[in-house]
Formats: structure tokens, C-alpha cells, sequence
């Protein structure tokens, strides 16, 4: 029985999660390494400053690029990209056609931990539409071989004390994390509660019954009271558009949807793109393919891994500090520094030290211009080790220079490996630097660049993800008609704390665009978020609101603060990247690069509780 009633709360319970597809799909992430040249960045090169020379360098590199990141959606032809090839299919139920109080969108991290939040507080007539066949968001679509959480397991995973658990690795595989989430979903519940295999296709406010109207794929409509976007930052995959690409008579998959139907070993496989997916993935391949291509055109900066298991002292220790994994996010969220951040250090994080760094003394207040310049200098020579690392370790040099990155560490997504850069010593395995403009022709055999045509029989696309389309992902209808795509696009980005958007009421967006208060942990941000929501749904309980939205002036002000702090740290992003939209992003349309500021404007909100219209 798919669909069955709660005979004590006259609710609509579920049993839609779907079968595996298969016993194949399974893998490792990041293994240890025991070569310390390998984890370790070599000295700083003798005389490294960020003088005119290098930074004409980085704007060389980037403006070479300007223009060739010409990505596509998976539509028409393409869409096939799109199947979910990790569940068996969608198990048959009735469309529903009815009410509900609260309907989440996603069941990842975010939608998981909302549940746990809600039904904690008491929200019990809660209903999630998923995509996918079963939970885990991010760690649901993505088994591609190497798979990896970059901050470190301790930190990242949710709920770990509640669940009494303890990941065996600093850095999980995706595979474990899976297995984490659907244990968590098992122990809390939320099967009952979830509808998959349904994709939301449309939400409409309707003001006469102060709800919203979600439709999906199959058929549903379900009207809501509040809606909670928790579909997730990195959700649809995208493709490069590349003349030919629909001719190629191998086998082609992106790695979002890694199709273990197809046996690699021995095989001549090609991998376009060289992000942080495909670091990961190529070391795995390079074990089990005959031959492999990998078509790069812009290198990212390949830091230390550092892997090691979860010691036995560890567990213990932990078994007996209650909140140990609340207080390690906690001081994991101070960190400032990203590459410090995922580093992390292990004395500090376990409250062992005080600071995670010496902090620099200056003798007098700078302005953000002069601060900025010094993050510039330090970042600068952190790429430069990163640079040294490569020449370190790689052995041919042309193959070396190629690897090399030039742009400022963090501005596109950082990645780390210590088993990367050695793969490409094997025979086997060979670079195709396509820069700048990365593969312009794939034909019947393969991928054709500066007129040599690279035979495949397998193509992986590691070509990415469209980042954070939350205007977009369905259709939003909000007061009077406007959609919030509409919005965004004639007034810019408007929202308040990124979760609401005025004429869009009792519709919460978790962590979306100008959603600050974390850090570089994603679980920071989604826990922020939905305690926050948690508090604003228990206030409206207890004043008998039903409906909220936010004032004009409110999401304004947080708005021009979201532009304001892009445009300070603009020189820290100036690199194309899919964090500032291939340099075309509008200042304040993203992610909030602001910080700290959001638990500002947050806690101003909730002691005054002037942005909020309640009706
Ligand atoms: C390979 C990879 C590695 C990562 N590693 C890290 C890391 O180490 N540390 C870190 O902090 N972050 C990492 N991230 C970012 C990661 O996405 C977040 O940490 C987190 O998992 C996001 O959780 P979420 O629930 O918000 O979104 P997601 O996990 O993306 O879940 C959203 C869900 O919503 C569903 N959905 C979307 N649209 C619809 C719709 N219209 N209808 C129905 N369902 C829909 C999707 O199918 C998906 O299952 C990584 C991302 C990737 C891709």
C-alpha cells in the first residue's frame, strides 16, 4: 500500500521509497595515504609576491576563458542524462489531490533535518516531494568512484549524537553518508512522510484560501499552508555544449548519474572536466580503465587530502562528551579561512587548542581594501605551494604547467587529493589541455580537439551543476501573479536572510540565494535555517498567525547589504567560476559572501519582530 491512513491522526502516511537499482552501485571515497611527500605542500617559492606580473598573470588566464563556459540543460534529446539510474521505478500510487499543512521540497540534508526539527516541535502534518527514488539530496544522485564529503565528516554530518553515530573516516565516502541518511530517515520517521519520485513543477499562491497550490509530475495537488524549498544548491546536472556531442556511438553518462551498467575495465574512457567531482573520480577510474583521457580546461587547485580513519580513541572519547559533534561544528564554524576550514585541524576542533591560527596583530585598524589586499598577498602564496605541489609531483612538465591554476585559492571550488596529481604519472593516463576554451567537437569515435581525434568507448561528462536556480526550479507564483523569476529578474535578488521573499508569504527558502549564517559547512547554513524557521512557525503558532510575509523595506535593507558585501570582496572572486555565475552576476544575486551578518540581522528580526507582517 503506497498511500495508507494514520488511524490516530487521520493523516496520509506513505510508503514510496523506491528499490535500489542495483548491487553494483557501490565504491570508496578517499583512501589513506601513507607517502608524507604527498601530504605535504612544499616550501613557499623563494621571492612569491602578488606583484604586477603575476596579477596581469591571473587576468590573463581568466580573461582567455571569458566566454567558452557555454553549459546547456538536459532537455529534448539530453534529458536522458537525467534518469534517476539508481532506483528501480517509481512505485505506483494515486495522485493526491488535498491538504496539507506543511510541504518541504527535498529530501537531503536539509529536508532530513527539518523533519527532525519539526516533528521535535510538534509539526507533525508535514509532507516532502523528492526527486530521487529514496533520501539523501547530494549523496542520493552522486556515486560517482571516489566520492567524498571536503569537510571533514565530524562536522558535516548532521544530527550525529541523535543518531549515536560516529563516521569511520575524517572524510566520509558518499556512499557511507547515503547510508547515513537513510538511517536517519529510518529512525526518524520520515519515510512515512515522503512522496518520491515527485518532482514539483508548480507552486501558486492563492490568496482566497491563504495556501499554496504545489502540482507535481504525478498529477498531484496538494495545497499548503507553508512550503519549505529545501531542493538543494548543486540539484541539476549540466552539460557543456559541444558540436557533435550527439553523434558519439560509445557510451556517454554525466557523473551525477553514473551508470555502473557500463564496465569500464580495460576500456578507452574519456572524463571532460577537471572540477571537483572529476579530481575525485579520476584517481578510481585510472585503477580499472585501459586507457584514459582527461580533457581539461581549467585546472583546479589540487590542496592535500590527508585521510585517516576515526581512531578508537575517538569514539571513546566521544562516546562520553555529550554535544561533542554540536561543539566541533561550533568551532568549526569560526574558522574564517576556507582552506584553514577544510584543513581542518584536529587539536583545534577538538577543543584541544584554543585558536585554529595565530592571529596577525596589525598596528593600527585597516580598511577593508588594505584587509582585502592582504588576503590577496596570503592567498597568493598559498597557490603558489599549491603551484610547487604540482611540479613536485607531476613528472612531465608540459603536463605540469597545464595542471597549474591561476586565480585566487577558493574562487573556484577548492579541491584536495593526494592521489590526483600522481595519476597523472601513469602511462595510461594522459592530460588533454583544451584551454582556453575547453572540447569543441565530439564525433562518432570521440572527442576531437586541435585536429587529433581521441578514440572512446565511454565518454563521462564531469561537466557540473547549475548553481542555486532557486527563481527557477519551478514554477513560483506569489501574490498578484508575479513569479519569483520575474522578481529576481526586473529587481535584482530580493529577499530577507535569503528565506523570504516579499509577496511570496509563508514560503521559506533554505539556504538559497543571500542565505548566509553558515560557513564553510554547508550543515552550519541548513541548521541556521531551520532553526530559525522552527522559531518562526512556533511564533506564529502561538499568536494564532497564519500567514507571514516580510515588509518591502526589510528585505531591502538586507538585500543592498548582500550587493554591499559582494562588492567588498569582489577581488577575492575574480576568477570565472560557477560561484559568480562565469562572472556575469549580478553583486548580491548568489550565495551571501557577507558572513557573519546574517545572525545580526536575524537576531534584530526575531527581538523586534518589525519585518514580519503576520495576518
Ligand atoms: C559531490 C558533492 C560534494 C559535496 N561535498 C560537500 C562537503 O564536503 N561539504 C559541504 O559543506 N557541502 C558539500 N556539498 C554541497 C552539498 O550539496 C550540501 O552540503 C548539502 O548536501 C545540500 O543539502 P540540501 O538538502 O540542501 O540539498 P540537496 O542535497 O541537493 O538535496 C535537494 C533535494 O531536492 C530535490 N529536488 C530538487 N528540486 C526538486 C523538485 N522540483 N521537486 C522535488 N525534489 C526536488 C533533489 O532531487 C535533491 O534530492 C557537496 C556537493 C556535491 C555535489
Amino acid at each position: 500500500m503506497s498511500i495508507r491512513i494514520d488511524a490516530a491522526t487521520g493523516q496520509k502516511l506513505f510508503n514510496t521509497r523506491a528499490a535500489k537499482a542495483s548491487d553494483r552501485i557501490a565504491g570508496k571515497g578517499y583512501s589513506i595515504i601513507k607517502d608524507e611527500s604527498l601530504k605535504t605542500l612544499p616550501e613557499l617559492p623563494p621571492g612569491a609576491t602578488f606583484n604586477a606580473q603575476e596579477q596581469a598573470r591571473y587576468r590573463e588566464f581568466k580573461e582567455t576563458r571569458r566566454g567558452a563556459a557555454d553549459y546547456m540543460a538536459m532537455e529534448g534529446d539530453y534529458a536522458k542524462y537525467l534518469n534517476d539510474v539508481y532506483s528501480a521505478d517509481p512505485v505506483p500510487r494515486d495522485a493526491l489531490d488535498d491538504k496539507c499543512e506543511i510541504l518541504v521540497v527535498g529530501a537531503g540534508f536539509a529536508g532530513l533535518l527539518l523533519w527532525y526539527r519539526l516533528r521535535d516541535a510538534g509539526f507533525t502534518d508535514v509532507r516532502f516531494c523528492e526527486k530521487g527514488g529514496d533520501v539523501g539530496g547530494t549523496w542520493y544522485w552522486n556515486r560517482y568512484p571516489g566520492i567524498a564529503c571536503d569537510v571533514e565528516a565530524y562536522s558535516y554530518l548532521p544530527l550525529l549524537e541523535e543518531m549515536g553515530y560516529v563516521p569511520s573516516m575524517k572524510f566520509a565516502s558518499g556512499f557511507e553518508i547515503l547510508e547515513y541518511c537513510q538511517n536517519m530517515a529510518q529512525k526518524f520517521g520520515f519515510y512515512d512522510h515522503c512522496l518520491f519520485h515527485t518532482t514539483v513543477e508548480e507552486t501558486r499562491w492563492d490568496e482566497t484560501s491563504g495556501r499554496w497550490t504545489v502540482i507535481t509530475n504525478r498529477g498531484d495537488r496538494m495545497r499548503a499552508r507553508i512550503v519549505m524549498l529545501a531542493n538543494g544548491i548543486l540539484t541539476t546536472p549540466k552539460l557543456a555544449r559541444i558540436n557533435g556531442m550527439d553523434k558519439f556511438q560509445g557510451e556517454a553518462f554525466h557523473t551525477s548519474r553514473w551508470n555502473y551498467d557500463v564496465d569500464l575495465a580495460g576500456k578507452r574512457v574519456g572524463i571532460i572536466g577537471t572540477g571537483a567531482t572529476a579530481v575525485q573520480a579520476i584517481p578510481e577510474l585510472a585503477r580499472v580503465v585501459g586507457e584514459l583521457h582527461v580533457f581539461q580546461r581549467t585546472p583546479s587547485s589540487i590542496d592535500v587530502r590527508d585521510q585517516r580513519a576515526t581512531t578508537e580513541e575517538e569514539i571513546r572519547t566521544w562516546a562520553q562528551e555529550p554535544g561533542w559533534a554540536r561543539a566541533r561544528r561550533a568551532r568549526f564554524s569560526k574558522i574564517s579561512a576556507g582552506r584553514t576550514a577544510i584543513q581542518a585541524n584536529d587539536d583545534y576542533l577538538a577543543g584541544k587548542t584554543s585558536d585554529f591560527k595565530e592571529r596577525k596583530q596589525y598596528e593600527r585598524d585597516l580598511s577593508m581594501e588594505e584587509l582585502i589586499q592582504k588576503q590577496l598577498d596570503s592567498n597568493f602564496r598559498i597557490m603558489e605551494q599549491i603551484r610547487a605541489r604540482v611540479d613536485a609531483i607531476v613528472k612531465d612538465p608540459e603536463t605540469a604547467a597545464a595542471l597549474k591554476p591561476y586565480y585566487p585559492y577558493g574562487c573556484k571550488r577548492p579541491t584536495f587529493h593526494d592521489e590526483f596529481l600522481p595519476t597523472f604519472n601513469l602511462p595510461h593516463v594522459h592530460l588533454v589541455d583544451t584551454a582556453p576554451l575547453g572540447v569543441t567537437q565530439i564525433n562518432e569515435q570521440g572527442v576531437v580537439h586541435n585536429g587529433v581525434e581521441y578514440p572512446l568507448d565511454v565518454l563521462i561528462y564531469a561537466t557540473g551543476f547549475q548553481w542555486m536556480a532557486t527563481s527557477t526550479f519551478n514554477m513560483i507564483t506569489g501574490r498578484e501573479g508575479k513569479t519569483l523569476k520575474q522578481k529576481w529578474e526586473t529587481e535584482g535578488t530580493k529577499t530577507f536572510l535569503g528565506l523570504h521573499s516579499q509577496g511570496f508569504p509563508n514560503l521559506f527558502i533554505v539556504a538559497g540565494p543571500q542565505g548566509g549564517g553558515g560557513s564553510f559547512n554547508f550543515t552550519d547554513a541548513i541548521e541556521a535555517h531551520s532553526d530559525y524557521l522552527i522559531w518562526l512557525l512556533k511564533t506564529m503558532r502561538d499568536s494564532n498567525a497564519r500567514i507571514v510575509d516580510i515588509t518591502p523595506e526589510s528585505e531591502t535593507a538586507y538585500a543592498d547589504h548582500c550587493r554591499k558585501a559582494d562588492i567588498a570582496t569582489a577581488p577575492l572572486r575574480d576568477c570565472l567560476s560557477y560561484y559568480n555565475g562565469h562572472g556575469d552576476a549580478k553583486p548580491g544575486s548568489l550565495a551571501y559572501y557577507g558572513g557573519n551578518r546574517w545572525h545580526k540581522f536575524r537576531a534584530e528580526a526575531q527581538a523586534s519582530l518589525a519585518p514580519y507582517c503576520f495576518s
